[in-house]
């Protein structure tokens, strides 16, 4: 099986082992140092000076238990909503009898940091600002860097879902002054499910201390005070962190920026590949992360997933919402290179032939070569 999804990604191997070995005690020395090389690997991967708390959840866990920490009921915030993923956080939000401003952003689209200014100043009281890096729904990504500089200049603070995003996208946290950063496990950071993170600001602590919603599991206060000495409050997932280890090891091995560019490269290929076959690619800009392309009706973008997965073993995802049945979503995320992104663009020409598209086979293949094999 070959997992081209936005999350689960492939996992290395030294990844897939180390989760094999005996179990090691959480209240133990040898958990403790563990947990300092992962905190230290996280710092590297947020580009920040915060500590990174650690969170047995998958990324919703860490969206949920940071508007518990930081807000109260009646506040207000502003949601930028372009997708799926934007309406969770309008949804997180309202359970907890906090009032939205919705900022709605046809899907595919991008938010503009001014009209976010103009909001902010019509409405001095909103306390926070959620958006994604990686909008993963519609591919796009986010300007945070221009939101960030505007939101910085109000009194509320910017949470941002990089759940998606973090370790394939740009995002120093500390030199945009993005108050909180949430990551997961289970995407770029080629680490299974079950893993949250979250990055915390001065400015996100300040709010943090003035919240009145109620919390016990996802209490931040009580997992920064465990920090200091090296541990969670509750039992930590053990195995899933000693894999964590191991991916920021190899992480590091190759460094951010070259991470980055690879993504980027991949994205490029694949956009390439889908223009050349005459597909339009959903949504602009496209992220480093995910490519959404549209597939005609007459072929069925359930059928062409369908085939792919069937018949060459390639996985992608589909569309959510009023896009299910209309795209399909090809990640190039995480532990990916050069011929695994060959492969699903080969298995995509194939089953478009199939399916009775018209299509020169090679015609993907060639546009992602002439991409890839510039470096
Ligand atoms: C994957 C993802 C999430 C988290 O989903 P979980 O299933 O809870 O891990 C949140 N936001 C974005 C943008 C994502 O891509």
């Amino acid at each position: 099986m070959r997992i081209f999804t936005p999350g689960p990604t492939p996992l290395p191997e030294n990844v897939k082992i180390s989760q094999a070995r005996e179990i090691i005690h959480h209240r133990t020395s040898e958990f403790s140092k563990v947990f300092a090389e992962v905190q230290d690997g996280l710092k590297y991967i947020f580009q920040s000076q915060n500590e990174v708390l650690i969170l047995a959840a998958s990324g919703t866990g860490a969206m949920e238990a940071t508007v518990v920490n930081l807000l109260s009921p009646h506040d207000k915030v502003l949601v930028i909503e372009g997708g799926k993923f934007g309406e969770r956080w309008t949804e997180i939000n309202r359970t907890f009898g906090i009032e939205v401003v919705v900022l709605k952003v046809e899907w595919g689209k991008v938010a503009r940091a001014e009209e976010i200014g103009d909001i902010l100043k019509q409405n001095p009281e909103i306390k926070a600002v959620f958006a994604q890096l990686v909008e993963t729904s519609t591919g796009v990504v986010y300007d945070i860097k221009s939101i960030a500089e505007v939101v910085k200049e109000t009194s509320a603070v910017l949470i941002v879902d990089a759940i998606s995003g973090l370790g394939a996208e740009s995002l120093p946290q500390d030199q945009w002054a993005v108050d909180v950063v949430i990551g997961g496990s289970q995407k770029a950071l080629m680490v299974p499910p079950g893993l949250a993170f979250v990055s915390l600001s001065e400015k996100a602590r300040e709010l943090m201390e003035s919240s009145t919603l109620p919390c016990y599991y996802w209490d931040f206060k009580k997992a920064i005070k465990s920090l200091s000495t090296g541990q969670t409050p509750y039992t930590p997932a053990v195995s899933l962190i000693c894999a964590l280890k191991e991916s920021l090891r190899i992480i590091r091995e190759e460094g951010q920026e070259k991470i980055i560019r690879r993504h980027n490269l991949l994205a490029q290929a694949t956009r390439a590949a889908a223009n050349n076959l005459g597909l339009r690619v959903f949504g602009f800009p496209s992220s480093n992360v995910v490519t959404a392309m549209v597939i005609p009706e007459e072929i069925g973008a359930n059928r062409l997933k369908k085939l792919m997965w069937e018949k060459y073993g390639v996985l992608t995802a589909g569309g959510q919402a009023h896009l299910s049945g209309k795209i399909i979503r090809i990640a190039h995320l995480g532990w990916m290179d050069n011929l695994d992104i060959l492969g699903a663009i080969s298995a995509l020409e194939m089953s478009l032939g199939q399916l009775g598209y018209s299509v020169e086979l090679g015609s993907g293949i060639k546009a992602a070569e002439e991409i890839l094999s510039k470096e």
